[in-house]
Parts: structure tokens; sequence; C-alpha cells
């Protein structure tokens, strides 16, 4: 691999929670480094050593997502979300400041270090600034210089919202974009609140695009939440 143990970095006030996730880190080859207080964990990730960050949303200092969408000013690294709240409106709150995956506690190790692995396959595509010229995932091929879309190498044509809102989802694949983010995107901020608009035109992509039984669906829904596109890795495998 890549000769180091990842540096993930706690930031978590219970120092139960702190000294649980330590020693699961530690046992699965994880260099775990803590911080009790939003700021500190800031600081910490200014030293640009931390690979991903395991962030409480209750912070003696500051919010969860305030912390978020402070280092998603100036950071890439994956931030998962783990908190007690359960509220829908905490989980959006989370992915609209930038947060990468959101765990509700209690959660099974087994389920954090999966997600933990998934948040970094994805750092490598969204920290190179341009998005491929052809975009390839199971049977869709976007031709993005040309604007052509091929499913199956059979061109499809899509009219212009459904185009940019299948845009707005390459450049972002494998991470799960808002209703608000795609609704900003596509239709621009006047919109935000019309997601009614979103549901159709998404269902018009996967009518479209989705059609391929051998390959796992392109679009995941993330229920309350809003969507992601699969990225070709998670295409290949065989759909459960
Ligand atoms: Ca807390």
């Amino acid at each position: 691999m890549n000769g180091h143990d990842p540096r993930v970095l706690i930031i978590e006030d219970e120092i139960q929670m702190r000294r649980f996730l330590r020693t699961s880190l530690l046992a699965h080859g994880y260099l775990p480094i803590e911080a009790s207080t939003g700021g500190q964990g800031i600081e910490y990730v200014a030293t640009g050593t931390v690979e991903l960050v395991l962030l409480d949303m209750g912070l003696p200092d500051l919010e969860g997502t305030e912390v978020t969408r402070q280092l998603r000013e100036w950071t890439d690294a994956p931030v998962i979300v783990l908190s007690a709240r359960t509220d829908e409106k905490d989980k959006i709150g989370a992915f609209d400041a930038g947060a990468d995956d959101y765990l509700t506690k209690p959660f099974a190790v087994g389920e954090l270090l999966a997600r933990m692995r998934a948040a970094r396959r994805q750092v490598v595509p969204r920290s190179r600034e341009k998005t491929p010229a052809v975009f390839a995932a199971g049977s869709l091929r976007v031709d993005l210089d040309a604007g052509v879309v091929f499913v199956n190498d059979d061109e499809v044509h899509l009219t212009p919202i459904e185009y940019k809102l299948l845009v707005v989802l390459i450049e972002n694949v494998g991470r799960v974009m808002t209703h608000q983010q795609l609704l900003k995107g596509v239709w621009g901020t006047r919109y935000t609140s019309r997601a009614q608009y979103l549901h159709v035109y998404m269902g018009r992509l996967r009518t479209k695009l989705d059609v391929d039984p051998d390959h796992a669906k392109l679009f995941v829904t993330v229920p309350g939440v809003g969507y992601r596109l699969r990225g070709n890795e998670s295409t290949q495998r065989p759909a459960r």
C-alpha cells in the first residue's frame, strides 16, 4: 500500500468515545490523533498530515457543521460525521457543509471502517481539479467535450436540463449531493426549494441511463438527503 498508517483525526469531546475510536483505529492499521474541540481539530488539520477526519457534531466550542464548513475552505480530507442526532435536518446540514458521510451513534466498528475506506477511495478524483473529458461508469459513457451521452455505445438524447444535472453529478462522482446542492448547481440559487423538479429529472435520467441489468445502479438515492452517482470502481462490482 502507501507504506504508512493513515493518520485519522478524531474530533470528539467525550473521552469514552475517543478511547473507543482510538482503540478501534489502532487495531485496524490507522494512526489516530485526537482533538477535544473544533478549534483544536482545525489546527491539527492545518498541519496538512491528516488524511481523514472523524467529527462529532456537538462540540464545546463549535458545531460540527461549522467545523466542516471551515475545513472545506481549504482541505479535501474526507470528513465523516459521527453523531447521536438522528434528525434528517442535522444530516442534511452536515452534507450541505461538505461532509462526506454521516454515521449515527451508536455504530458498529465494521460499519465505520467500511465508510472510512469508501471515503478515502473518493478523495483522489475529487482533489484533481479537472473532470476527465470522457466519463465512463458501467454501461454509461459521456463525452463531456462534445456533450454526447452513450449507453452501451448507443447515443442517448438528453434535454439541456437533464444533461446539466448529469454533469453536476459527474463532477462530484462518488459524493452524496444534497437536494440543495443539486438544485443550486442546475437551476441556480432561486430554485433551491423546488425539490420536486429534481425528483422529476432524476427519474428521467434513471429511465434513460440506468437501464443495464448487468451493472449496479448508477444513481443512488440517499433517502431524505440527495443522490450519489457511482464511479466505475463501484459499478464493476456485482450488485448485491
Ligand atoms: Ca459531543
